[in-house]
């Protein structure tokens, strides 16, 4: 009896048999040179946040080329593909973001942007300096893959191709909020998210940690209005030139005296000052700038807090008014642990190594929208190693510099990457935990 179910077990196992991970490293490297070239060529065309036109249209062919059902303009420029695979299965997502920069190129590459855009009503050089063009370029070559072993997955994969991650123009709505209100999730529902960043490092490694890994990120408006005088009769009116001082000075040191350094890293930076005219009129409003960085929500509120308090105390004491606006500019990207675990599995075989994969790397105070889309389903967001040979990842020109570049021998790890991701995720439909919100 034993026997038999047994001869029944192994009788069933091609129907669910894992896709060999040496198939998907032939589909790889069978598609690494268009992934080279796809990137180059979307480089040299860069497009601003929500005007990714040619970066869609560009993505949107590949996938109807491919068998994918397409969905075209979701959240302006977005593009959604999805793969029914050959076998009943779930559903898991896979995203990259398409949108560059307001910088100068300087890496003197042979494919560098000599494009401009429109930024702010203002022409400006426009550049992949965060590496987008590779994040398109993988997730068209994942496309590509995942189509050609569409027969032996267990479910559907939806393919997200995001605009404006670095924030849609003045005035617009864009990015992951806005895909995800016009029902990017709808039908059908990923069970969970998956992808990549390109980020300083040794080229081809992965490296990620389970729970906060990038900032929740808050934008800090403080209003000061007070009563205008010559700057010969200060005691005609209120110090507001004093008083932003002082407020600068004094919320510098808030963080470094509330809270605990070895429990949650915290950023809280005063970035620009609006005060003044003239050297002998001080005037009746100010305003000051800032930014705060958190991974621990419960005390990014209990700072929001006391940084009210301090800058509406301060106020009082110099007789002016003080208004504190603080606003989310950036939800915290959360790793749910569970699948951040399991996750080692999938990235080792990308890698091919476990030396080249890091699940507990330190989080980073930059922010991501992505963490919209986490919210939402869960999942694991993770970084790809971009470095040049021989350059350490401190001594790498970080994202968003005029010379940021990223190494091509790491693309077709990140190809393998989203692929083994989903895959894998449909195959074995690792337990979950409630994401963090
Ligand atoms: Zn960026
Ligand atoms: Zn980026």
């Amino acid at each position: 009896m034993r026997q038999l179910t047994l001869a029944a077990l192994l009788l069933a196992a091609p129907a669910s048999a894992a896709v060999p991970v040496s198939a998907v490293n032939t589909q790889a490297d069978a598609v690494e040179a268009k992934v080279i070239d796809w990137r180059r060529d979307i480089h040299q065309h860069p497009e601003l946040g929500n005007r990714e036109v040619r970066t869609a249209a560009l993505v949107a062919k590949h996938l109807r080329a491919l068998g994918y059902e397409v969905r075209e303009k979701v959240g302006v420029t977005g593009v959604v593909g999805i793969l029914k695979g050959g076998k009943p299965g779930g559903v898991v997502a896979l995203r990259a973001d398409m949108d560059a920069l307001p910088v100068k190129e300087a890496t003197g590459l042979p494919f560098a942007s000599q494009a401009t855009g429109t930024y702010n009503g203002a022409t400006v050089p426009v550049a992949h300096a965060c590496g987008h063009d590779a994040h398109v370029a993988m997730l068209m070559g994942a496309a590509e893959v995942l189509a050609k072993l569409k027969a032996d997955i267990p479910g559907t994969v939806v393919l997200v191709f995001q605009p404006a991650e670095e924030g849609p123009p003045a005035g617009e709505a864009g990015g992951a909020s806005l895909m995800l209100k016009e029902g990017v999730f709808n039908a059908p529902k990923p069970q969970a998210i998956f992808g990549l960043h390109v980020w300083p490092g040794v080229a081809g490694s992965l490296s990620w940690r389970p729970g906060a890994m990038m900032a929740e990120a808050d934008t800090v408006h403080i209003t000061l209005k007070g009563v205008q005088t010559h700057g010969a009769v200060p005691w005609r009116g209120t110090d507001l030139i004093g008083q932003v001082a002082t407020t600068v000075h004094e919320v510098n040191r808030l963080v470094t005296r509330t809270i605990d350094p070895t429990q949650t890293p915290t950023i809280l930076t005063m970035s620009a000052i609006n005060a003044g005219l003239r050297h002998n009129i001080i005037p009746d409003k100010a305003e000051i700038f800032g930014t705060m960085r958190s991974f621990d929500l419960a005390r990014r509120d209990q700072l929001k807090e006391q940084l009210e308090k301090m800058v509406k105390g301060i106020a009082a004491v110099y007789g002016t008014e003080a208004t504190v606006d603080i606003s989310s500019a950036g939800a915290l990207t959360y790793n749910e642990p569970a699948l951040a675990t399991w996750l080692s599995g999938p990235l080792a075989e990308a890698t091919g190594s476990v030396d080249q994969i890091h699940p507990d790397a330190p989080p980073v105070t930059v922010s991501e929208d992505v963490s919209l889309f986490m919210n939402k389903v869960g999942g694991v967001y993770y970084f790809l190693g971009i470095s040049p040979d021989g350059v350490a990842a401190g001594e790498t020109p970080p994202n968003h510099s005029p010379f940021f570049t990223v190494n091509e021998k790491a693309l077709k790890t990140g190809v393998k990457a989203h692929v083994l991701s989903a895959i894998r995720f449909l195959e074995q439909q690792p337990k979950r935990e409630r994401p963090a919100s």
